[in-house]
């Protein structure tokens, strides 16, 4: 039976480019979509901009530009990360549209009909200067219970009290500076806590598949809240001025963004709908349609309570979501990703270092699963992967042995196949299962072990030595055919991860684009295949070292000493070049700006995957413990370094190498012969003294 699917990711708020965490979200529901269309189901893929609320109309007012235009600029530079990621959207579109106007007021109407919204006046913090009500996060002042200062409306920082914005001692305005006043104002509320709303969501959790089960029993905690965690109705209003959608009958209201936001899913789907011929409403109202969102952690709150009670009591046409699938965070070396330490990957810069898209949705699936564990990008392991799975393991088998059958007019020989073949026949169901279940990870593992058994067929067949023998022509024709028997099967069974690999193995291989049923089958005898022709390159160091390249816009150690450049390739980080003269001196200023100091080794350990560095731990003084990469591998064992005196650069900014974070710059010396030469003190120097001129 074929599915009717229509299916999501979270929308994207719309002030600032992606992330590395939107394209993994992208590149996990794009392989499902794409795997659930080579089943022959009907999926319409769609996402759209998330262009609402007081952020972006405040960040559009500080660049002197409408929120509008902040809006299409954002939207207008999404296509070129989608385009780049192979994400095939069917539709992208924005929640400040037609559509979600009058889609949003419309399951509002509806809402209200039902019993379900209400309105009361609430006290609140208003800025007299913006001529605005504050939210939370743009009200500061002292903490009530320790006095700190410079601490946010819900909590503080220094002993971690929460409490409400009013309780804050001496509050003013993030946005104008002003002293806040207390305002009364109309809100409107969707009744969440009615018994309704709380026995379907119940119901609505509990149906299996469409929850991963953490999930749903994080949502029955929320649900089933008592006292200070109890339920609560949902604040949906805002006042003037905002950019939203205006609230029906009530003028200078304005709905939340969290509320017209998932109703973008549909509005982006209506406007797919419209411009294809698909009757939208048909579609929902058909029981055979499914829909399916694909969420990160951060947001399961609003799509497991909110979101169904919303559309379930909207009613027609609108149906009750089907499945909600949630993922973890990614981090890059176990390190959470952080714009202002410079860490993290740049999607952009990825693709302009010229690395292959498809390298990364290989890596991305093959840690992906059906949890919501976060997964961690990590260079060597990405590395790893790549050249030993995809090339070593995959592509090695084309390469080997299509040259080969140059010799038989590049026409395959049908025959018995070959017991690795048959076995990835066998494994269609299996992999189908893991594809279907989000089990990507288990998916590629499959696909690469069955990738080993034809490797190990063909190292034992050995086709480079049956060539030199004119009397086992046959038998040569038999191993090639069968080997790319083989790997057609394994490029039908990587085509959700990798489309355009296996569109050009599709090419490559003189056939129709690959379905799954055509597991199946194998080429039939004679069929002509084209001239193997290059198809991947491996993933190279310095393709991982230009991406790492330190942000330009990191802090740098002074105006004056230039940023130092990526390590050379010897390894060893190049020391900074503080600013010349025209004749070369410096200035005693210049060198005094480099803050040296004696470090202990307080210890030393190699590090996994690089020739040259090894990883020390620092002892400062007063300065702390200081973590830093040295080109120093080959000069030392790291044994006989720890307790060793040294010196460090302290005030260079910390740089994010391919293994963790450098925090510092160690001092050695070398020459035209070989040989590395720590720099160290004179008895007596003690961690963390300057090193000065006398
Ligand atoms: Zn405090």
């Amino acid at each position: 039976m074929t599915r009717k699917i229509f299916a999501t990711t979270a929308l994207p708020y719309a002030n600032g480019s992606f992330h590395i965490g939107h394209i993994m979200e992208y590149i996990q529901a794009d392989i499902w979509v794409r795997f659930q269309r080579m089943q022959g189901n009907e999926v319409h893929f769609v996402c759209a901009d998330d262009a609402h609320g007081a952020p972006i109309m405040l960040k559009a007012e500080s660049e002197g530009i409408t929120p509008e235009q902040l809006v299409t600029r954002i939207g207008s530079e999404r296509k070129k990360y989608l385009d780049g990621f192979h994400i095939a959207f069917d539709n992208w579109h924005s929640t400040h549209s037609p559509e979600n106007t009058e889609l949003s007021q419309d399951i509002y109407r509806k809402l209200k009909a039902a019993g379900l919204i209400y309105s009361k006046p609430i006290e609140q913090f208003y800025d007299p200067v913006k001529n605005m009500f504050l939210a939370d996060r743009y009200i500061k002042g002292e903490c009530p219970k320790c006095g700190a200062k410079e601490q946010y409306g819900d909590a503080c920082e220094v002993c971690g009290s929460v409490y409400a914005p009013t309780d804050l001692k001496n509050p003013y305005s993030t946005l104008s500076g002003a002293t806040p006043v207390m305002k009364t104002s109309e809100h409107y509320f969707f009744k969440l806590s009615d018994k309704k709303c709380v026995d379907f969501i119940k119901q609505w959790l509990d149906k299996p598949g469409r929850l991963q089960p953490q999930v749903a029993n994080k949502a029955k905690e929320w649900l089933e809240g008592k006292g200070d965690k109890a339920l609560g109705d949902w604040d949906i209003s805002r006042d003037a001025p905002y950019f939203g959608i205006p609230i029906p009958d009530a003028p200078g209201k304005y709905f939340y963004v969290w509320l017209d936001a998932p109703v973008g899913y549909l509005a982006s789907f209506k406007n797919y709908c419209a411009k294809k011929g698909i009757d939208f409403e048909k579609f929902l109202a058909d029981p055979k349609s499914e829909q399916i969102h694909f969420i990160g952690k951060d947001i399961i709150y609003f799509h497991t309570l909110f979101w169904p009670a919303m559309l379930h009591f909207a009613g027609k046409p609108y149906k009750d979501p089907d499945q909600i699938n949630v993922h973890g965070f990614i981090t890059v070396s176990g390190e959470k990703m952080s714009k202002s330490r410079g860490t993290g990957i740049s999607p952009l810069r990825y693709l302009d270092v010229g690395m292959n898209p498809e390298w990364l949705r290989y890596y991305i699936a093959a840690k992906l699963n059906a949890s919501v564990e976060d997964i961690d990008f990590n260079p060597e392991d990405f590395m790893a992967r790549v050249n030993s799975d995809l090339v070593g393991k995959y592509i090695n088998i084309a390469s080997r042995c299509a040259g080969f059958l140059k010799k038989f007019d590049c026409k395959l020989t049908a025959g018995p196949a070959h017991a690795s073949v048959e076995n990835l026949q066998k494994h269609a169901g299996q992999i189908q299962t893991a594809y279907n279940d989000r089990e990507f990870g288990h998916a590629l593992r499959m696909i690469m072990s069955l990738a080993d058994q034809v490797n190990q067929f063909v190292n034992d067949a050995k086709p480079w030595e049956i060539a030199k023998d004119p009397g086992q022509k046959q038998a040569l024709h038999q191993i090639c055919s069968q080997a790319i028997n083989a790997f057609r099967l394994l490029t039908l069974y990587l085509k959700p991860v990798m489309p355009e690999l296996a569109r050009n193995v599709e090419g490559f291989l003189n056939i129709n684009s690959l379905q799954w049923s055509d597991a199946s089958t194998l080429l039939a005898d004679g069929h002509r295949i084209n001239e193997y022709k290059h198809l991947m390159t491996r993933v190279e160091e310095k393709q991982l070292d230009a991406l790492f390249e330190i942000e330009k816009d990191t802090p740098k150690v002074t105006a004056s000493t230039p940023h130092p450049a990526t390590p050379a390739k010897s390894g060893v980080p190049p020391a900074p070049q503080p600013a010349a003269a025209g004749d070369g001196t410096i200035k005693i200023d210049d060198f005094t700006k480099i803050d040296l100091r004696i470090a202990k080794i307080a210890n030393a350990e190699h590090v996994e995957g690089a020739d040259k560095l090894l990883k020390l731990t620092l002892d400062v003084g007063e300065l702390g413990t200081r973590q830093v990469f040295a080109g120093i591998k080959s000069a030392y064992d790291p044994a006989t370094l720890v307790g060793k005196l040294t010196v460090v650069v302290a005030n260079l900014a910390p740089r994010k190498m391919k293994f963790g974070m450098s925090e510092g710059m160690v001092l050695a010396a070398s020459g035209e012969a070989p040989g590395i030469f720590l720099l160290s003190p004179d008895a007596g120097a003690r961690p963390g003294m300057r090193v000065k001129y006398i």
